[in-house]
């Protein structure tokens, strides 16, 4: 069964309360943060909706004929749509496809049951075509939109959806949850963590297993080392993870964010990057309001151009934001520990 996690609750509750009240919203969009498990969430949901034997709560049992099906991914009235292998996007055929599928009765559920993921990878016409399905929705029929990039998504979607908001709560029982999975040997507590990560407890963890805190300090080294002129552009470009882009593009971004919160007076126990504070004061000095927002500008863009894109050049595009970073900051004198 897939993970149901305790943030997931009181959305659960709803959900479940308009099912009792036969109100199940036609279509709902499921959105936040990468790492607060939507994607279970709407597992769950479908498994919840295709169970013959729902259990306390609503959940799914597990084992009857409804969930064994749904389980092994090949429920009949369940339909997910993702970008196909090797592209980006979800094409209008595979809404067309979608039109189909709804067109036929459940075979073996009360609802047919739709996912898309990540619903903001819709290309125009997919959109346009899947909007002709929001306003005139079939009976019994759930859709769920997820997506941790909203905006991307026309707001002729999003209006026509009930909006699920997962939101990274700070809240006793997220930090409880994300310690007790943490090594024990780890120095770091939940909060900073979930600060660091960007994102939602399950993304915080993944920072964790993927030993991104070790490549983050390893970077912003390399980075200040930079800015002073001890190290080459090359060589700096050469030692990131050319595979993985997203993260210090991720870092710069959220470094420029902490500069220019320094340079707007903001006291730095609320920054980011808590630990280098005293190297990011240094810099806020040295760069104007106007530059910081361009260099932030331009780091946001190569990251969207990054998660966007297939067949870009990893290179060139952190070279060119190391090089703005360069313009920004460099013959700073600054003392980083
Ligand atoms: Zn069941």
């Amino acid at each position: 069964m897939p993970e149901f996690y305790p943030w997931h609750q009181s959305h659960w509750n709803s959900l479940m309360a308009s099912q009792i009240a036969k109100r199940m919203p036609h279509a709902i969009l499921l959105m936040g943060p990468e790492g607060m498990g939507k994607r279970s969430f709407a597992s769950n949901l479908i498994q919840a909706l295709s169970c013959e034997y729902p259990q306390k709560g609503g959940h799914g049992c597990g084992s009857c004929a409804g969930c064994r099906l749904q389980l092994a991914g090949s429920h009949p009235d369940n339909l997910t749509l993702f970008p196909r292998e090797g592209k980006q996007t979800i094409s209008v055929n595979q809404i067309r496809q979608l039109h189909s599928h709804l067109a036929l009765k459940a075979r073996q559920s009360l609802f047919k049951t739709v996912i898309i993921y990540p619903a903001e990878e819709m290309t125009l016409s997919a959109a346009n075509s899947l909007l002709k399905i929001l306003e005139e929705p079939p009976g019994r029929t759930v859709l769920l939109l997820i997506t941790s990039a909203s905006l991307r998504l026309p707001i002729t979607i999003r209006s026509r959806c009930q909006q699920l908001f997962f939101t990274i709560s700070k809240s006793q029982e997220v930090k409880m949850w994300l310690q007790q999975r943490l090594p024990p040997s780890m120095n770091l507590d939940a909060v900073t963590l979930l600060r660091l990560s960007g994102g939602g407890p399950l993304r915080a963890l993944e920072y964790v297993e993927q030993n991104f805190l070790f490549y983050r300090k390893e970077f912003i080294n390399n980075l200040f080392s930079l800015t002073q002129g001890k190290l080459d552009l090359f060589e700096m470009v050469r030692s990131c993870l050319k595979d993985n882009l997203g993260e210090p593009l991720y870092w710069i971004s959220t470094l420029v964010e902490d500069t220019i919160r320094l340079r707007s007076g903001v006291s730095k126990r609320f920054l980011v990057n808590h630990d280098v504070a005293n190297s990011l004061q240094l810099l806020a000095r040295r760069a104007s309001f106007e530059m910081l927002f361009a260099l932030l500008k331009k780091a946001s863009c190569n990251r969207e151009i990054w998660k966007g894109q297939i067949n870009i050049n990893p290179q060139l595009l952190l070279e060119e934001i190391l090089i703005q970073w360069l313009i920004c900051f460099s013959k700073v004198n600054h003392e980083h520990t």
